[in-house]
């Protein structure tokens, strides 16, 4: 199918057409969190108006509707990333879904002298787990280093993948950097091993196609917030042998198949992870997502957005005393940058009173910070809804701005 025509995708998106300041929205923070569009919020609206019931435990008519769009939701879900939908557990998003692999299958089998191994290019969520852990179990965390390009170094992986490594956690896309990792020559490397490997869906998802059956990870995060979905949405992809292998780590209904209180057996996988009433109208929501996404192609949404990523990082380029951090040829539309004696927050509040909202700060990522030697960036994450005109216009308020602060 041909490209989309991207203006009218563009109205699909009720919030894009506000103001702010008097001036029309400039939305540059789809890593932060992505805009709904209308089939989106229609669906959630739907749901609530004529559907809401709770799901798997009414058989009238509404619960068996509930049910049936929440496990078609699980469905749609599955087949954009092409898994099991039985191999699909359903969390609040990325934070839990790691917080699942942390407490379910790391916290019973990791001991001293034991590594998890993370990168420095890492959200919060994928360290702060992982040393939750460590800390009760004695294990290590550790990380790989991150080349001035702002890229994972293969031979450097290779060198770190020593055998004491059990978990290699690492993103698919930095939320800082937009770059792309090798995710299949990096989980090959950890295979060969035998290391497991868990990846970071979270950045991913929203921009490119992604084949999690032909990654060859053991896990793989995601959120549904970020890929036009409501908050409180996402999952947890696991290899059916760990999802078996593990134990639950919250309990409650809806993940049993009979309770005594001198044992308890529980449900058969997805379900065991998924104790009490879900996000039911989110992800519902985050179906609706899924079916828009694929109506646009994401072959057509990472086109499109590479397009308008080379624009930015041209007119970003072209602004004295800007930096921006990382050069990775393969990378997704977020961009970081510095403005030589400005202060990031300062810089992102006269933005936003141009009406263009960018984010400042670490990103939730720390030690990538330090990495780079600086406090916080101001950084621009561009979705397909975005415009060649916004960037312009994103360009000329940074450049104004910068005169103000310079
Ligand atoms: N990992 C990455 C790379 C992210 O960008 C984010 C969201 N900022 C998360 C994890 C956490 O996602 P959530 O807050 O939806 O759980």
């Amino acid at each position: 199918a041909g490209a989309p025509d991207w203006a009218a995708v563009r109205t699909d998106f009720p919030v894009l057409e506000r103001e702010v300041h008097g001036k029309p929205l400039v939305y540059l923070d789809s890593a932060n969190t992505g805009q709904k569009p209308r089939a989106v919020i229609d669906t959630v609206d739907a749901f609530f108006r004529r559907h809401n019931a709770n799901v798997s435990r009414a058989v009238h008519t509404l619960g068996t509707e509930a049910t049936e769009a929440y496990e078609g939701a699980r469905a749609k879900l599955a087949r954009f990333v092409n898994v099991r939908p039985d191999d699909l557990v359903l969390t609040s998003g990325t934070t839990m879904a790691i917080n699942l692999v942390a407490y379910s299958w790391a916290l019973p089998r990791l001991g001293p002298g034991d590594v998890v191994l993370v990168t420095h290019m890492e959200h919060h969520a994928n360290i702060v787990p992982w040393q939750l852990v460590a800390q009760r179990t004695g294990a290590t965390v550790r990380a790989l280093e991150v080349t001035d390009s702002g890229e994972l170094d293969l031979d450097a992986a290779r060198a770190a993948l020593t055998p004491e490594v059990k978990l290699f956690a690492f993103t698919h896309v930095s939320n800082v950097l937009g770059t792309v990792n090798p995710v299949r020559a990096l989980c090959r490397e950890a295979a060969r091993r035998g290391i497991v490997t868990l990846v970071d869906g979270s950045q991913a998802l929203p921009h490119r196609q992604v084949d999690i059956a032909a990654l060859g990870c053991d896990f793989y995060a995601f959120t549904g917030h970020k890929m036009c979905g409501p908050t409180g949405t996402g999952a947890l992809w696991a290899r059916r042998e760990h999802l078996e292998a593990m134990p639950p780590f919250f309990g409650g209904g809806e993940m049993i198949r009979e309770v005594a209180f001198e044992q308890t057996v529980f449900n058969d996988p997805p379900h065991k992870f998924e104790a009490g009433t879900p996000n039911i109208a989110g992800h519902i929501g985050l179906g609706a997502a899924v079916d828009y996404l694929s109506g646009l192609g994401m072959d057509h949404v990472e086109a499109r957005e590479a397009e308008l990523r080379a624009h930015a990082v041209e007119a970003l380029d072209g602004i004295d005393g800007l930096r921006v951090l990382g050069r990775a040829p393969e990378a997704a539309a977020v961009i970081s940058f510095l403005v030589e004696g400005a202060h990031a927050h300062d810089l992102a509040t006269l933005l936003d009173l141009e009406g263009v909202a960018v984010r400042s700060g670490h990103h939730c990522a720390h030690p990538l910070m330090k990495r780079f030697g600086v406090a916080a960036t101001c950084r621009m994450s561009l979705a397909f809804y975005n415009t060649h005109a916004e960037i312009e216009r994103f360009a000329a308020a940074v450049h104004k701005v910068r005169g103000l602060l310079a």
